[in-house]
């Protein structure tokens, strides 16, 4: 049964209760219509409802300023990669309109782990030109990274190198395989360096796995917001672009300009915008989860206070549970310095011959799931997402101690 399992899964991952026994009976009979919430037409009152509302929840939970769009787009974090550099080009394309010759930007990526890093790969390969010899689209640079010490850590703010024309500037708040995340207070030396991007540069956020899990420090400096609903929002399916208006721009337009990729019309941030991300059928039954995500996290979570000191309680007690047993030589602990610790990915790893997988098949006996870590990096993660209890945290941390 449910209540006997604890679920540290890394997205998609639990949902709260109360939301999942609500959309159970929604997806049967939405609020007494007699259909279910996926039969019904997206461009009705009903849904229409549900996405106004949910929008409005998000704008409250996060303060988005009213100079922000909130976009329901699809296609995950990883459509993302590509929708960021292609309207953010096609921007910086039209700024320069008559321009003779019109030189390819820079593009700005901060690299701190396995997603920054498919990001910057995603922008390499857009940037090839449209035939050989041509110029470039843009030319990707790595204005940080910490691959050196494979991602266990965040660079400090003398270790960043910004170019000043930039087209933008990208980094990934949480490193959902790493467990690395950029502090919530601005004035640790691990704090995105805000300041040192040269003045008018768009910065880029990639906030798919800490979204919803605390405020957005500085949420004003940034261009682009974005994040895939299946870690604290809902289902996968819909993916959050918080995007500031002035850079909604006609991709067609930059487009017979030349000197920019085509842009794909369910890419352009500009047309989800002005038809209130319904250009096209949009992932309802995802958007209505989510919504009720939202309802839940404002009326029973006491917002995101309250959501962010429940996390910073959990993360606290596995921490301390894990610094423990690394002192006693039982395990190692990823990340090692403590304002560059994930509160929602939490990695380790446990020495010593057949050692894990004791500890993995301990854990499923005791009710602990999906504990193991990315098949790329391997170790254990546990992932505390905001519908992750306390107990469930102080279990697995008794578990650690008990190992
Ligand atoms: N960015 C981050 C930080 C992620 O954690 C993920 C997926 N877990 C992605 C991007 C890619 O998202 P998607 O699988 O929705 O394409």
């Amino acid at each position: 049964a449910r209540d006997q399992i604890h679920n540290f899964a890394a997205g998609p991952s639990p949902l709260p209760q109360p939301v999942l026994e609500k959309a159970a009976q929604g997806l049967l009979n939405y609020d007494g219509t007699g259909i279910g919430v996926c039969e019904l037409s997206h461009r009705g009152k009903e849904f229409k409802a549900i996405i106004e509302g949910a929008e409005a929840n998000l704008r409250k939970l996060l303060e988005i300023p009213d100079n922000y769009a909130v976009l329901f787009s699809q296609g995950g974090g990883t459509t993302q990669f590509s929708s960021v550099f292609l309207n953010l080009l096609a921007y910086r394309r039209l700024q320069h309109a008559n321009d003779a010759d019109y030189a390819p930007p820079t593009v700005d990526y901060v690299v701190t782990g396995s997603w920054s890093s498919k990001a910057y790969q995603e922008a390499v390969r857009l940037s090839i030109p449209p035939a050989p010899g041509a110029k470039p689209f843009a030319e990707p640079r790595i204005a940080a990274t910490t691959k050196p010490a494979k991602f266990t850590t965040l660079p400090k703010a003398d270790e960043y190198d910004f170019s000043p024309e930039a087209a933008y500037v990208y980094y990934c708040e949480n490193e959902t395989i790493n467990g690395v995340e950029f502090p919530a207070d601005t004035q640790s030396p691990y704090a995105f360096p805000f300041d040192r991007v040269p003045e008018g540069v768009p910065i880029v956020a990639d906030y798919s796995s800490s979204f919803l899990s605390r405020p957005i420090p500085k949420i004003e400096r940034h261009a682009i917001i974005y994040a895939g609903a299946q870690k604290n929002l809902g289902p996968p399916g819909v993916t959050i672009v918080i995007v500031r208006k002035d850079l909604l721009v006609d991709t067609t337009e930059a487009m017979k300009l030349g000197g920019v990729p085509a842009v794909p019309i369910q890419s352009e941030f500009k047309t989800l915008a002005d038809n209130k991300s319904l250009y096209n059928t949009p992932p309802v039954f995802s958007i209505y989860v989510s919504a009720l995500v939202l309802e839940y996290l404002l009326n029973e979570r006491n917002g995101i206070a309250g959501i962010a000191e429940a996390n910073a309680a959990k993360g606290e007690a596995l921490y301390a549970a894990l610094d423990e047993a690394e002192a006693n030589g039982k395990l190692r602990v990823v990340v090692k310095e403590k304002d560059a610790r994930s509160l929602m990915n939490v990695t380790f790893v446990i020495e010593g011959e057949g050692r894990e997988k004791e500890f993995l098949e301990g854990g499923e006996a005791r009710g602990f799931r999906q504990l193991k870590g990315h098949r790329s990096v391997g170790g254990i993660r546990a992932s505390l997402y905001n519908a992750v209890t306390l107990d469930s945290v102080k279990a697995l941390a008794e578990y650690i101690k008990s190992f």
